[in-house]
């Protein structure tokens, strides 16, 4: 048990237990920094939350990480995270025909009879060699004016939709390329058990008592957090890893960004699904689903024996389910009257919009002492949370005059 001058006083206090939150305790507390994260919520997590019901397990947010994240690999406490693969590239389905977009190199594209397949291949093949500051340095427009001029837009418009959970591209050029790049580089993938799995690998590696949940924070100084109602928190510094929003209400000075709303959901059947492991993008802009995939084909943990678990994604609120269990029956090419429907997660404010203009390296510091992490600093990712938050606890440690270690650059184990 925490002695009560103890339980409310550490060199940093992180508010916010989502990603974000929990890499920065890790960096700081790996040197040598005593920290105590406030988490407003009953669990840790944020976005990357998991449910279970009837034994499938439900990600509330239906992401993909990508196995050419860096940053997983550079955060203490990630060693045993375990991802699982989708089949190389994704099926984009569009004008009554289906392409495959990456996995296939341009002459194999060529062999397979499609000048499209072979001229995205090539394309995704060049943003894959390119160093990011070079992309980085290109003109900067919005997605969609860039892909107006491409004649790959037809194919390329749903995935990058789908990477950027924007479907009208107003997301900036570069971070499109970037999104396109890291696609290119690596495989589509999800933590093994969910989503949740993730964060609860870095809640449980902490020292014990670092995470407090269910402690709402009020206001934040850098030498005091101030809760609802578990009283205050002195600190040297403060470091606040909420969403967007929270931020900004704890901290006047900051911009609430626009966001992009995005609704999973969650179906159970026992029919055998023709499926070959690829996310399957929808390129019909008349129908409300952006992508879907058999989720327990890609994690068996997700799903009872004997049943599948299939998780879809709307960019945008949730559409009637009739319409969306029509449109998956031709997607799947099979019935699916039979589907029970398990869950419809919609989240208004999914991820920050990154709009042409904006810096995918925001400053993390507002001054000594006061920090600012979370993937509305960064790129709108769970690479971007993680990479943002050991930029902040970098700048906590530089001001606290401690040399900053230098983040491994180790690889994650990968189960296909
Ligand atoms: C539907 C959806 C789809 C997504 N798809 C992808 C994808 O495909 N690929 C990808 O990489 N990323 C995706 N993301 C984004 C990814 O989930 C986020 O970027 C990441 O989880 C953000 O982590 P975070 O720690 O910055 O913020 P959060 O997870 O939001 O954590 C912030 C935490 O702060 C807590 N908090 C807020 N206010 C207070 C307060 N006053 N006191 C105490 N605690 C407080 C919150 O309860 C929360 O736990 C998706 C997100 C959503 C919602």
């Amino acid at each position: 048990m925490l002695n009560s001058a103890h339980a409310h006083h550490a060199d940093v206090v992180i508010v916010g237990a989502g990603v974000s939150g929990l890499a920065a305790a890790h960096h700081l507390v790996a040197a040598g920094v005593t920290v105590i994260v406030l988490e407003g919520a009953a669990d840790a997590g944020g976005r990357m939350a998991t449910e279970t019901v009837d034994g499938f397990r439900l990600d509330r947010i239906g992401q993909f990480l990508n196995t050419a994240y860096t940053e997983p690999a550079r955060t203490p406490g990630l060693e045993g995270l375990v991802l699982k693969t989708f089949a190389p590239g994704a099926l984009v389905h569009s004008d009554g025909r289906t392409l495959r977009a990456g996995a296939l190199t341009p002459a194999r594209a060529l062999t397979s009879g499609s000048l499209d397949q072979a001229r995205i291949g090539a394309a995704l093949a060049r943003l894959a060699a390119l160093p990011e500051e070079r992309l980085l340095a290109r003109p900067e427009r919005t997605a969609h004016a860039a892909l107006s001029s491409s004649r790959l837009g037809t194919t390329l418009r749903p995935l990058l939709a789908a990477l950027l959970r924007d479907p009208a591209l107003t997301t900036s050029s570069r971070v499109a390329d970037l999104a396109l790049r890291t696609f290119a580089r690596g495989r589509l993938a999800v933590p093994e058990g969910g989503a949740a799995t993730l964060p609860g690998l870095l809640a449980a590696a902490l020292p014990p008592g670092t995470v407090r949940t269910g402690v709402r924070v009020r206001s934040v100084a850098t030498n005091l957090v101030t809760t609802e109602e578990h009283g205050d928190f002195s600190c040297r510094s403060a470091v606040l890893a909420t969403g967007a929003r929270a931020a900004a209400e704890l901290l006047p000075g900051l911009r609430v960004p626009a966001f992009h709303p995005v609704t999973v959901i969650h179906h159970a059947t026992t029919t055998p699904l023709p499926w070959d492991g690829s996310l399957l993008l929808d390129g019909d802009p008349d129908w409300p689903v952006a992508h879907t995939a058999v989720m327990s084909a890609v994690d068996p943990t997700r799903a009872p024996a004997g049943r599948s678990l299939v998780t879809t994604t709307v960019l945008g609120p949730p559409p009637p389910t009739r319409t969306v269990a029509s449109r998956l029956a031709r997607l799947y090419e099979t019935a699916t009257r039979d589907w029970e429907l398990l869950a419809v997660h919609h989240t208004r404010e999914a991820v920050p919009a990154m709009p042409p203009g904006q810096d995918t390296r925001r400053t993390v510091r507002v001054l000594a002492g006061l920090y600012v992490c979370g993937d509305h600093r960064d790129t709108n990712t769970v690479e971007g949370a993680l990479r943002s938050a050991r930029r902040a606890a970098a700048a906590v440690l530089r001001d606290f005059g401690i040399p900053v270690p230098t983040a491994p650059e180790a690889t994650l184990p990968v189960a296909a």
